[in-house]
């Protein structure tokens, strides 16, 4: 064997060694195979849910208290769910007020606040 042939086959005992750890471990904090989540990011064509960002590495989003997993994220979209608690309500203000934040030159309506941003039925 070359030293060539010799690097090559410890790469890929590496990745198996890699893909079985990483398979172990998405298997016992998610339920699902490493073959479930490498059909997923296929799916999602190895991009954030949320964002669209292209990942080698995305998240397997998991709502609190729901064992089904979402989608896969970003992380950067999966701490910013974290940061605001996984809570709908939440985000969509804080949706609405970096909204009126980039608005703020256009308009002169008030900030919007816990108070007159609950979001309602029919808010888009
Ligand atoms: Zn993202």
């Amino acid at each position: 064997m070359t030293p060539q042939e010799q690097v090559k086959l410890l790469e890929m005992q590496a990745k198996v060694k890699t893909d079985r750890i990483r398979g172990y471990y998405i298997k016992k904090r998610y339920g699902i195979t490493l073959e479930q989540y490498n059909y997923q990011y296929e799916q999602q064509g190895g991009a954030c849910r949320i964002c669209g960002q292209v990942k080698n590495d995305l998240t397997i989003y998991c709502a609190p208290g729901v064992k089904t997993a979402a989608a896969l994220l970003c992380n950067r979209c999966t701490l910013g769910i974290g940061y605001l608690n996984n809570n709908p309500k939440l985000i969509l203000r804080v949706s609405q007020f970096v909204q009126y934040a980039l608005d703020i030159d256009k308009k002169s309506s008030p900030a919007p606040t816990h108070e007159n941003t609950a979001p309602t039925a029919q808010s888009s």
